[in-house]
């Protein structure tokens, strides 16, 4: 069987590799469906002289488009926005397809992507300057938020659809242009919103994805021509771009790994608690920088819990993505499956009570899927190496603290801090956490809390490198620049050379 190879997108059309003009030889990444095991597809991997083409298209378009009018650039986000809300389906299954996560969970990450199109659709009100008149007397003082020119986006495996849709119609609206790099293991979704842009009527160059690996990453960090990079994706590697990118004069977000802990304190609504912790910890199979991880029980909070979840693990239903009734899909690759069995069988050797486990999991009808069945440890200690590293797949680990404060330590000196959730029917316990958690996203009774696109998403710590969060009026200020003018339309009394340093008057 023929295997179809997912192309780059540059100036407004799918790229087809040519050995020698692209400066190589081609490679190629697989593409799975992580459900069935099998190679789907096969992905081209830039070279540097691809992403340069990219690059060069991008910095052409940058020349024109920053001149568009922000009525124009609107009109085409909403276009796009309409687009993406008719296509969402077929969004949601390629999605499924490369990914493996199930098909309510892709639609809901390609609505959460809708919701920060509808944000840039606002530009005209985010993007507006500030005028202050007669500063001096007659002179007035007013600033402006320029684009950057080309911005490159470099995104994870995870959030195919969501996470590049957190950066580009931000970046789009205020007038800079875009190269995606993608994660080589879900390609597809880059490549369909390519198309939707075009057709929602984007010029070619305005946005552009280049597949790839490594070698396409650390051409977009040195590129003279790229502005900013925003990165999403693990810590050692989003701490690599930053330093790598900054080094070369970049302006750089980059979003890291994460640890996320769930207090329960002994007041709260325990069947809640117990919904949602098996909810954010086994969705998308653990695959989400917000998921949960480790469970922190307060006092007697897990005698009470523990039974609860262990019963709605029971009635979880893992398989195929595109089966309808599937509760939990696939892990991304073979490798990546048994890296996360690896460290189950760590938390065991380590002395980890394990209550629940999904190694011996087989889905029926798809052998050579890539599943792993959700798992449950009890008893879970800081010098553990599954309390420690970010597992990234369905493990959930209860670690017990004898009071709220020793709960709030054990957040605060994990060195990630991404999300982080309190349940409490006590107002006082949570407006104390609120205050005193060292976390970037807190939820109070809610285990997942993405913030709106008009709040900003991002962590504190190991899990974010740089100033800016990413999407809401923080990825304004990151694709825009300030210019503050200051202008006298001069009259003959401000005539005659003065050289003294100008005052205000
Ligand atoms: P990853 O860091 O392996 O890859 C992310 C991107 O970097 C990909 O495009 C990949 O091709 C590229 N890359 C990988 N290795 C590289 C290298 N050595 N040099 C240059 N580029 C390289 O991450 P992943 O496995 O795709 O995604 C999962 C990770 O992303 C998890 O750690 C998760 O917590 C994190 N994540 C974080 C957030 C957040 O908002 N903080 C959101 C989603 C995912």
């Amino acid at each position: 069987m023929a295997t179809t190879t997912i192309g780059h997108w540059i100036d407004g059309k799918v790229h087809e590799p040519t050995p020698g003009s692209d400066g190589g030889d081609i490679r190629h990444g697989d593409v799975f469906n992580p459900a069935t095991g099998e190679v789907q597809a096969k992905v081209a991997f830039a070279t540097p002289a691809v992403v340069d083409q990219a690059v060069e298209s991008a910095a052409r378009a940058a020349q024109t488009w920053r001149s568009v009018s922000l009525a124009r650039r609107t009109k085409i986000l909403f276009a796009f926005r309409q687009l993406v809300e008719k296509h969402q389906h077929e969004l949601a299954r390629l999605l499924t397809l490369e990914h493996g996560k199930v098909t309510p969970d892709a639609l809901g990450e390609v609505n959460r992507g809708l919701e920060v199109i509808e944000f840039a659709c606002g530009i005209a009100d985010l993007a507006k300057g500030e005028y202050s008149e007669n500063v001096s007397t007659e002179v007035d003082s007013y600033s402006i938020r320029q684009p950057l020119g080309v911005v490159a986006g470099i995104t994870p495996f995870n959030f195919p659809a969501m996470v590049p849709m957190w950066m580009f119609p931000i970046a789009i609206a205020c007038g800079n242009t875009f190269v995606l790099k993608p994660s080589e293991r879900d390609p597809s979704c880059a490549n369909f919103c390519a198309q939707l842009l075009t057709d929602a009527g984007l010029p070619p160059g305005v946005f552009n994805v280049v597949h790839g690996d490594k070698v396409a990453v650390d051409r977009l960090l040195e590129h003279p021509k790229v502005a900013a990079i925003s990165f999403v994706g693990s810590t050692p590697i989003a701490r690599y771009i930053y330093e790598t990118g900054t080094r070369h004069g970049k302006r750089v977000q980059a979003l890291g790994g994460a640890k996320n802990h769930m207090i329960v304190l002994p007041d709260a609504d325990m069947e809640l608690a117990a919904d949602a912790a098996v909810s954010a910890g086994y969705g998308s199979a653990g695959e989400r920088c917000m998921a949960i991880s480790v469970l922190v029980a307060v006092g007697n909070a897990a005698d009470k819990l523990l039974p609860l979840i262990r019963e709605r693990i029971a009635k979880l239903k893992v398989g195929d993505g595109l089966e309808a009734g599937a509760e939990m899909g696939p892990l991304i690759t073979k490798t990546h499956r048994d890296k996360v069995a690896g460290y189950v069988d760590r938390g065991v050797a380590e002395g980890a009570e394990l209550l629940v486990d999904g190694r011996t999991l087989v889905v029926v009808g798809r052998p050579s899927g890539f599943f792993l069945g959700p798992t449950l440890f009890d008893h879970v200690k800081p010098e553990m190496t599954i309390y420690q590293d970010e597992i990234f797949g369905p493990v959930l680990s209860v670690a017990r603290a004898a009071t709220y404060d020793e709960a709030i330590a054990l957040v605060n000196n994990n060195p990630y801090a991404n999300g982080v959730a309190l349940f409490t029917n006590d107002g006082g316990a949570a407006r104390k956490f609120q205050h005193e958690v060292e976390v970037g996203m807190v939820g109070i009774n809610v285990p997942i809390p993405v913030p709106m696109a008009y709040y900003s998403f991002g962590g504190w710590k190991a899990s974010l490198f740089g100033d800016h969060h990413i999407y809401g009026r923080d990825g304004v200020h990151f694709y825009t620049r300030t210019k503050a003018i200051t202008s006298r339309w001069p009259d003959p009394r401000h005539r005659g050379v003065d050289l003294g340093f100008p005052q205000n008057r």
